[in-house]
């Protein structure tokens, strides 16, 4: 029999495709510089107390970066006053302003707006257009460099530079050999952004001071059109699929586009664009965000909790109800451990259904339950760094795994923290 060579070097990401470093605010965003995980307010901008709070709560969920729209003359007499309070509050996340259509006027008009934003988004597709484009570009990037900020040059397949693509279709047309309209629309976009950021830095803008994007909704479009940008440019790139959705389909298709290029190299700071449920939470997307950075091994945020997805053989709700309760339990404390147990977002805990896989999976994690499935006794071992610690009983096994939880968390990464107790009081 031939025997099976197994590479080892089959795992792991390309070397991160190297960028530009732009600082905005206090945040490095690529140069190599941790993937930064930013996030969209959905408030009305004027509403100052309602944007505050949900800048606050995106932050607090750790997003690293948050804009907010800003769209006219009340929003921008608001934001000022967004930073300040957010400030007071010891949030010191830096808000970045989308502009459209009229944020030349509207940075122009409002100089405190613009002093207290650290970036400035533009869409080259909507920034003015015939005649009018160029000169409102250059007031925006003037305004920029004046106030030593950075900006985001972010095209749009929405909102595509019309009068680019009208270029390009007809050059293809006259082309010996016209590519599909599709590809050309592609390339406008990845034009779009290269152009204007070619443009900036005529004005003046360093290099270091430009974050790009090209945000389409269709997967298969956007990892070709980020492809095309990164290996046309060193510039930092804001990745994520705009309108991605609702639900698990805006979760499934941000995950799929997005996962393929970072394992690429390809992204410096990622959004996720989800449409929220009606009511729903808006901190879904940097939970989201964070989620896929950290599975896919490029950051730890939370301690990730392993569970199997239940079957025939699990009982009851108890592994369900253990499972999504542990997992709140930790995202819930987490901004306070971060400061209080350092190294905590590395933990693993398993939460497992039945004796099939759940030992086995409970000895991988630093703490892991294995519950009782069909016919088997009542009984949940309980495992602690690979080994065998306690079997918990009766109605109260998931307060006393939770209780294992924070004995665990509190000894391995508390002040002083040594080889947790529990490992040497095992059974
Ligand atoms: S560990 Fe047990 S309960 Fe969970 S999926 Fe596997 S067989 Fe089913």
């Amino acid at each position: 029999m031939n025997k099976i060579e197994i590479p080892s070097d089959i795992a792991g990401p390309a070397p991160r495709h190297l960028t530009t470093q732009v600082m905005v605010g206090n945040v490095a965003v690529g140069g190599g510089a941790p993937i930064v995980v930013q996030s969209m307010t959905n408030t009305d901008t004027a509403d100052i107390q309602g944007t505050i709070d949900q800048v606050a709560a995106l932050s607090r969920a750790g997003s690293e970066m948050v804009r907010i729209t800003v769209d006219r003359d009340e929003a921008a007499a608001a934001v000022p006053h967004i930073r300040e309070a957010l400030d007071k509050q010891g949030i010191t996340t830096p808000l970045v302003g989308d502009f459209h259509y009229i944020g030349h006027k509207l940075l122009a008009e409002y100089p405190a707006c613009a002093a207290a934003l650290d970036k400035y988004r533009i869409n080259p597709g909507n920034v003015g257009f015939k005649s009018k484009r160029d000169s409102q570009f250059a007031d925006i990037i003037e305004i920029a460099n004046k106030n030593n900020k950075a900006v985001r040059i972010g095209a749009n397949w929405g909102s595509l530079d019309q009068e680019l693509l009208t270029k390009l279709m007809d050059e293809n047309a006259l082309s010996p050999n016209p590519k599909d309209v599709r590809a050309v629309t592609r390339e406008a976009m990845v034009q779009s952004a290269l152009l204007s950021a070619a443009r900036a830095q005529e004005l003046g803008m360093p290099k270091n001071k430009m974050i790009l994007s090209a945000k389409v909704s269709a997967v298969q479009d956007l990892i070709a059109v980020y492809q095309t940008l990164a290996s046309r440019s060193d510039y930092a790139i804001h990745l994520g699929l705009t309108e991605a959705g609702m639900g698990s389909k805006g979760i499934v298709a941000s995950s799929a586009a997005l996962g393929i290029l970072l394992q690429q190299g390809i992204g410096d700071t990622i959004r996720i664009s989800l449409t929220p449920e009606p009511g729903g939470d808006r901190t879904l997307e940097v939970q989201v965000a964070q989620e896929l950075l950290q599975t896919m091994g490029f950051r730890t945020f939370v301690p990730l909790v392993a569970a199997c997805p239940g079957c025939g053989r699990t009982t009851s709700t108890t592994f369900q109800e253990l499972a999504r309760s542990i997992q709140d339990f930790i995202r819930i404390e987490m901004p306070t451990w971060k400061t209080q147990y350092p190294g905590v977002e590395n933990l693993n805990v398993a939460v497992m259904g039945c004796i099939v896989n759940g030992p086995g999976e409970s000895k991988h994690a630093n703490i892991g339950i294995s519950l009782p499935g069909t016919g088997e006794s009542p009984a949940a071992p309980v495992f602690v760094d690979g080994e065998k610690f306690r079997t918990l009983r009766g109605p109260t096994i998931a307060a006393d795994f939770k209780a294992l939880v924070i004995d665990y968390i509190d000894q391995r990464y508390g002040k002083g923290s040594k080889t947790p107790e529990v490992v040497t009081a095992a059974e």
